[in-house]
């Protein structure tokens, strides 16, 4: 399983519909200070998930769409769509492809898709457990990530290896049968 591409539109800086094409492999994103860099990897967590505004770097969530400039209109939604292969059936959906996306309205109305079907976050954030791609997993290793998980409490870093080790779901499916 691999990020085939990324499609942006009216997500922080990204005002234009922009597709950001990945192979399997490593790829570099370069560019000057402030060019979008860090947005990009903020809109992958953001499709994942995301609730937290600090982590998104925004004050309120309404700040991730696209706010306008001297001569550019500001933007009422903003829509990122992940597209994963899954040749190799890491994730839970038979299928060699798959989308993931989320759009939220300056309203405050937001929405989830898998391939293209409405979803609730939940379904996003199963999708993925135990994959290490989830939200609060371990692919998205930006700076000062590594001392988090040092000085990390005993149990938040038992987390990592729980979802390292696959059985996240089995514990959250555990504490759902519990509370039938
Ligand atoms: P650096 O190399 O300094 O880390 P970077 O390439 O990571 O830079 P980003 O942090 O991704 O840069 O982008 C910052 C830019 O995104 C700023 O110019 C900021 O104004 C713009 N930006 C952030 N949110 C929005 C928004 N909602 N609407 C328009 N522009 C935005
Ligand atoms: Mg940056």
């Amino acid at each position: 399983m691999f990020l085939k591409s990324i499609q942006i539109f009216g997500f922080k800086s990204f005002a234009d519909r922009s597709v950001i094409e990945f192979r399997d492999g490593i790829s570099a994103l370069l560019g000057p200070n402030g060019c979008g860099k860090s947005n990009v990897v903020d809109s992958i967590k953001w499709v994942l998930g995301e609730q937290s505004t600090k982590t998104l770097r925004a004050e309120k969530m309404e700040d991730v769409i696209f706010n306008g400039t001297e001569n550019r209109k500001a933007l009422n939604v903003a829509e990122v769509t992940l597209t994963l292969s899954n040749d190799d059936g890491v994730l839970p959906i038979e299928i060699p492809e798959i989308e993931v996306k989320r759009r939220l309205h300056r309203s405050g109305e937001s929405e989830y898709f898998i391939n293209s079907a409405p979803v609730k976050l939940r379904e996003v954030r199963e999708l993925f457990f135990d994959t290490g791609i989830g939200k609060s997993s371990y692919s998205i290793m930006e700076q000062g990530k590594i001392d988090q998980i040092l000085s990390n409490k005993p149990e938040e870093r038992r987390y990592i290896f729980e979802e390292a080790a696959g059985i996240t779901k089995y514990k959250l499916k555990g504490a759902e049968a519990e509370r039938k």
